[in-house]
């Protein structure tokens, strides 16, 4: 069954254990590097992620190494937490039936549990440099007999500031060790090190072309920077989707998209560095599993992160390079699965995405967002579905009791259902859908737009930025004002609470939320307004007195 794996001459207790991971044929890179590996030679490898990297390196360092005794002989570099513990967890994997110790190290652990760890003996440690070489410099850790160094996603740990901390830990080590190194792209200071570290060794590479690019339908949509949000929620809503990967550029953005999108009524998370270490890892083990659909992440966080595949990749911050794209939309169309990649573009990137489209050698289509009435006819179809399934599954007991009740009460079933409906509705069918403007390809010259105009700046907090009446109040929906806003240090989570509990009307309801330096916008649905402002007279917002009116 792993006769391949076999043939690159590893023993058979990696073997039994690569077989019960179902893995039975080598991936390119993994036949490339592992008999170079194995004959002692250092490799320096270049591939993307989900190429199977891990394996590569992780195989032969196992097949190679002492276990069991009470030196630490191989060190894995990462740039990660996610990636420590995801690379550490698969070698343990690999190495079950040799009985390798193997032991994540990074920041945010306590000192106590890694040094007890340590002390008990760890044959493999997988760390980020930060943390490493602060144990290095107390002396907690001993690394004089590792022969065998890795050092995984190099690009990326010196995107991250970490090259110098590398430098310093290959330093400490033993200079008769053997080196792999592994990543996506040869930046400069990488080649540096190549040549200072490890001049002799062996390239392997897995070309573009063996990357699943073709197999993702990618489409790009022009919006004006402040229609994101509003574009993004349209394409959530039409889109046959059963996981998205979105990516924004910052982490402050990634969380604020989340956010809005969970106050729209999305399952969506990000994992960003606020989050405690157990808060990022059951937030990857939901989307993992399916329990939750939409993650919003940055390159950096989602970068080696061990995700399935998706159906769909956003891209609502276009990416910084276009390598970057690669690595992004490469989440989805995986292992003969297709997959769509979706790019929101501004005006002034329509240019950047020409340079991007010479980089992947295709051009990328233009689509047109979907219209009001495509959003409706979605949310029909979908309610009658729903609607359907009710009755074939015959779930309906609660249903039941409360229609004898009211055709006990003299009414008749038709006007009973079709009432029954429109309550039924009345939520999904007010979720705000906010206008956008359209803008033409022939209007988004790169040049004229790349003036400041502050429609298309955004605020440093990632947040879509806009003037504050121009806008069109969204079809069905009336604009509120509240005389206090960032000088308040208000946030859009503070309005959405209090205008739901203090005007009585769900979180989702409310729709744009615009806060400027000292008001704050936000719309509701026509038949709430009374409500609220009655609901909002002579309160609160962020512990400072209020008066809600009518913008
Ligand atoms: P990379 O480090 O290149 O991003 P990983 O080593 O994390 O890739 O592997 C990506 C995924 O592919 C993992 O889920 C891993 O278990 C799986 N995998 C790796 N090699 C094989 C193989 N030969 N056969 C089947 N699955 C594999
Ligand atoms: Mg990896």
């Amino acid at each position: 069954m792993t006769q391949a794996f076999a043939q690159l001459g590893l023993h058979d207790a990696l073997l039994r254990a690569l077989a019960e991971l179902h893995y039975q044929t080598p991936s390119p890179i993994q036949t490339q590097a592992i008999p170079h590996l194995l004959a002692g030679k250092n490799v320096l490898g270049q591939a993307q992620t989900g190429t199977g990297k891990t394996a590569a390196f992780g195989l032969p360092m196992l097949q190679t190494i002492p276990i069991g005794t009470p030196h630490v002989h191989a060190l894995v570099l990462t740039p990660t937490r996610e990636l420590a513990t995801q690379v550490g967890n698969a070698l343990f994997q690999y190495g079950k039936y040799l009985g390798v110790r193997v032991l994540p190290i990074y920041g945010g652990q306590s000192y106590e549990r890694q040094f007890r760890r340590l002390e008990k003996g760890v044959d493999v440690v997988v760390a980020t440099p930060g943390r490493l070489l602060d144990l290095l410099q107390q002396k907690m850790i001993d690394l004089s007999h590792v022969r065998y160094l890795v050092l995984d996603e190099a690009d990326e740990m010196l995107k991250m500031g970490f090259i110098d901390d590398v430098k310093a830990i290959i330093g400490q080590l033993p200079s008769d060790r053997q080196t792999a190194l592994f990543s996506a792209t040869m930046p400069n200071e990488i080649r540096a090190i190549i040549a200072q570290f490890i001049p002799d060794a062996v390239h392997v590479a897995v070309q573009q072309e063996t990357m699943t690019v073709q197999q993702i339908e990618q489409r790009y949509y022009l919006v004006p920077a402040d229609a994101k949000v509003a574009a993004l929620t349209r394409l959530l809503e039409t889109e046959d989707m059963q996981s998205a990967l979105i990516f924004t550029r910052t982490r402050a953005a990634s969380a604020e998209l989340a956010d809005t999108l969970i106050k729209r009524g999305y399952m969506a998370s990000s994992i960003s560095g606020d989050l405690s270490q157990d808060a990022r890892e059951a937030v990857l083990r939901r989307f993992r599993n399916g329990d939750l659909p939409i993650l919003v992440a940055t390159d950096v966080v989602a970068r080696g992160v061990d995700i399935p595949q998706v159906s769909h990749v956003f891209n609502f911050d276009m990416p910084q390079n276009d390598e970057d794209y690669v690595h992004r939309i490469g989440r989805t169309g995986r292992a003969g699965r297709s997959g769509t990649a979706i790019t929101l573009v501004t005006p002034r990137e329509v240019r950047q995405l020409q340079f991007l489209e010479r980089f992947i050698k295709q051009s990328i289509p233009m689509a047109q967002l979907p219209r009001l009435e495509d959003i409706r006819a979605r949310r029909e179809a979908l309610f009658l579905k729903k609607l359907e399934e009710m009755i074939i599954s015959g779930e309906k007991d609660l249903g039941k009791q409360a229609l004898e009740a009211i055709l006990n009460a003299g009414y008749n079933l038709e006007d009973v259902a079709t009432a029954a409906l429109q309550l039924a509705r009345a939520d999904e069918l007010e979720a705000p859908i906010e206008h956008i403007k359209t803008v033409h390809l022939a209007e988004a010259r790169p040049d004229r737009d790349r003036r400041k105009s502050p429609a298309a700046t955004s605020r440093r907090d990632g947040r879509p930025s806009s003037g504050g009446r121009e806008r069109p109040v969204e079809e069905g929906m009336v604009r509120l004002k509240i005389d206090l806003g960032r000088n308040g240090n208000v946030r859009p989570a503070d309005v959405v609470s209090t205008v739901a509990v203090l005007g009585g009307i769900q979180g989702k309801r409310i729709g744009a939320i615009r806060i400027q330096d000292t008001h704050t916008y936000f719309e509701v649905p026509e038949d709430a307004v009374k409500r609220v402002l009655t609901g909002m007279k002579n309160s609160k917002l962020c512990g400072k007195p209020i008066t809600v009116v009518r913008a």
